[in-house]
């Protein structure tokens, strides 16, 4: 029997759950233990590797999280905010740290993840690459030695299936720009400009979202002031960059004491 750390992959049929489990299966640091589906889904009961068109893994894709999440040591879940709190609860009873990369949600769903981290890891966060970690460290830096001349607009584009906006990444930027001009983003975000929106606010958080195609994710925060523009961007065009964050996040969960973590602790950013 293997001594990796097992995982259990949440959502194993989206696009997020598939790189997921080829990651977790490449890596050589972990065992894949179990592939959730919602009950009906025609996954449910069938090999996880033949359903993704590849061989057999040995693992049959299941639809009782509780069951799965007692014998793994974590759960990588890129669902739905829904489904996500419900995870955390399950995972929190089975003492798994559960590696949250759900975007969109609400300031109600976070606060129901609470007593969750009471009793487990949870490392949850709007992007898990590398990459854009560094560009939320960047921004603040920047933002902090750059005073209201500087105008900051956040730019974003995803593939057309993308449901919530703006993206995940585009508010963890927009924090990070807020707090290094230590400000709250809730009181200086300006999202949705359409019509006869007024000149704009000095000082004001501008977001922008693009739509089309398989853009994978681009992130520029543009800081612009008369004469000059300075734009900070990420490109993503592999989403097994997130799924190798989130499985680095998984382990690294592993000795941590029960609380809500994200990715700058995974990174140590
Ligand atoms: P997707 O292809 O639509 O996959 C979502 C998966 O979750 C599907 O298998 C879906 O099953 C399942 N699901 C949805 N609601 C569920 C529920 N109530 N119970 C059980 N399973 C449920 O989406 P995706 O592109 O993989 O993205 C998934 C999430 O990850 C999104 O929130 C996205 O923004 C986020 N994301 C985060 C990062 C990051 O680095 N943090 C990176 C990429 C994506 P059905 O097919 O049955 O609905």
């Amino acid at each position: 029997m293997s001594t990796l750390p097992g995982i259990v992959v949440t959502g194993a049929s989206g696009r997020m759950g598939q790189m997921l489990i080829r990651t977790i299966q490449e890596s050589g640091k972990a065992r894949l233990v179990g592939a959730l589906e919602r009950p009906g889904h025609d996954w449910v009961g069938k090999d996880v590797g033949v359903c993704m068109g590849g061989a057999p893994l040995g693992v049959l894709v299941e639809d009782d999280p509780l069951e799965a999440f007692a014998r793994a040591h974590a759960v990588i879940d890129f669902t739905a905010p829904a489904a996500t709190v419900e995870f955390a609860a399950l995972a929190a009873q089975a003492r798994c740290v559960h590696v949250i990369g759900t975007t969109g949600m609400s300031e109600a769903e976070i606060a129901k993840l609470e007593p969750a981290s009471r009793h487990a890891v949870i490392v949850r966060a709007g992007n898990m690459s590398l990459g854009v970690n560094l560009l939320v460290k960047l921004t603040q830096k920047v933002a902090a030695a750059l005073d209201e001349d500087f105008d900051i607009e956040i730019i974003e584009a995803h593939h057309h299936h993308k449901v919530d906006a703006p993206s995940g990444t585009a508010l963890m930027l927009g924090e990070a720009a807020a707090e290094g001009r230590g400000v709250q983003l809730a009181d200086v975000s300006d999202r949705g400009r359409d019509g006869i929106t007024g000149a704009r606010k000095r000082g004001d958080i501008g977001f922008s979202a693009i739509r089309g195609g398989d853009i994978v994710g681009e992130h520029d925060v543009l800081f612009a002031a008369p004469g000059e523009r300075i734009v900070l961007r990420h490109v993503a065009t592999d989403r097994a960059i997130f799924a190798r964050g989130a499985l680095r996040a998984a382990l690294w969960g592993q000795d941590k004491k029960p609380g809500e973590y994200d990715m700058m602790d995974v990174l140590g950013l």
